[in-house]
């Protein structure tokens, strides 16, 4: 097959190199005899306005979004789906029908993850940090009818916004949910909840500390940390020596994946195929 009738798809972030995507993605266009090939696209700000204007011309038809551009670019989405649009990011950007169509699988992914953990359906739920991927995770737990989240950040006034959205996305859900932001850790309750989620960056590098005191880990109380990279942070092997469930984010990593090679492709394939794909690529990928 000729170079040129390869359809490209890629991650626009910067920094991009440490990612997994191309590797997920390019096995997966292999296994189904597809011809596209994911690559990455490190773009500084000064230059993502002339890349977004050639992604035609470069014949680029679908496009992860990474830090520091899921909110940055909504301005350049011309079809926005309802999460990009309350959320207020996006992920996965599809180039059809001369526009730029956007969507966001974080939220796709990090649920259909969670749920191999524990059903959040009626479930009390501590959460750390405010930031981008909070955003997805509150929105997802809100559409699977949670019926309470607190929230803690470091940076106050990001949990006040937080909170202040998802009051607005809880607006015609069949249960109400308490929603909170909370000035310390132990204000989370933790005791009374039932899963404690990780959504900062604490727990990334190994000289970080445990984020949360080991003893507010109760029998009862299940653990997701978004962090993936090491797939074993101090919270997670906290979690585990003490017996209760707990996850990685790996898993929501692949389902979001997952859900943005369906849009790229096309292809009638349930999203949990794509995903087993996926997963079968990155197989002590992640230490
Ligand atoms: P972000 O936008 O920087 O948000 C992180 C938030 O946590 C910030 O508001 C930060 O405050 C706050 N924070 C930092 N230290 C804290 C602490 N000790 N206690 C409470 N809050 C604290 O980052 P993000 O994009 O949301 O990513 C968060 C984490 O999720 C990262 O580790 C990322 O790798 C992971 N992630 C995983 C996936 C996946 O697919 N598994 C997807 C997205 C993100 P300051 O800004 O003031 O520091």
């Amino acid at each position: 097959m000729d170079n040129k009738d390869i359809i490209k798809c890629g991650l626009l972030g910067y920094p991009v190199e440490h990612s997994l995507s191309p590797k997920m993605h390019n096995a997966s266009f292999k296994k189904l005899n597809l011809s596209y090939h994911y690559s990455l696209y490190a773009v500084e700000l000064k230059s993502l306005d002339s890349f977004i204007k050639f992604l035609a011309k470069y014949n680029i038809k679908g496009l992860n979004v990474t830090v520091p551009y899921k909110e940055k670019i909504l301005p350049y989405i011309e079809e926005k789906s309802e999460a990009v649009k309350k959320i207020g990011a996006a992920n996965t950007l599809v180039i059809r029908d001369f526009k730029i169509k956007g969507f966001n699988t974080d939220f796709l992914g990090f649920s259909k993850h969670l749920k191999e953990l524990i059903d959040p359906y009626k479930l009390k739920v501590a959460l750390l940090g405010a930031g981008g991927a909070a955003k997805a995770v509150v929105y997802s737990l809100l559409k699977d009818k949670v019926k309470a989240i607190s929230i803690f950040d470091i940076d106050r006034k990001k949990a006040e916004d937080l909170v202040k959205k998802a009051k607005e996305w809880a607006v015609g859900l069949e249960i109400n949910p308490e929603i909170n932001q909370v000035e310390t850790i132990e204000a989370l309750d933790i005791s009374k909840k039932g899963l404690l989620i990780n959504a900062t960056p604490v727990g990334l590098k190994q000289s970080d500390l445990l984020i949360v005191p080991e003893n507010l880990l109760h029998r009862g109380l299940a653990v997701y940390d978004l962090i993936y990279n090491p797939a074993e942070t101090k919270l997670l092997a906290a979690a585990k020596g003490k017996g209760l469930k707990f996850s990685n984010g790996l898993g929501m990593l692949i389902y979001q994946g997952a859900e943005s090679f369906l849009h790229f492709t096309g292809v009638k394939l349930k999203v949990s195929d794509v995903a087993a794909i996926m997963k079968e690529a990155l197989a002590e990928e992640v230490n």
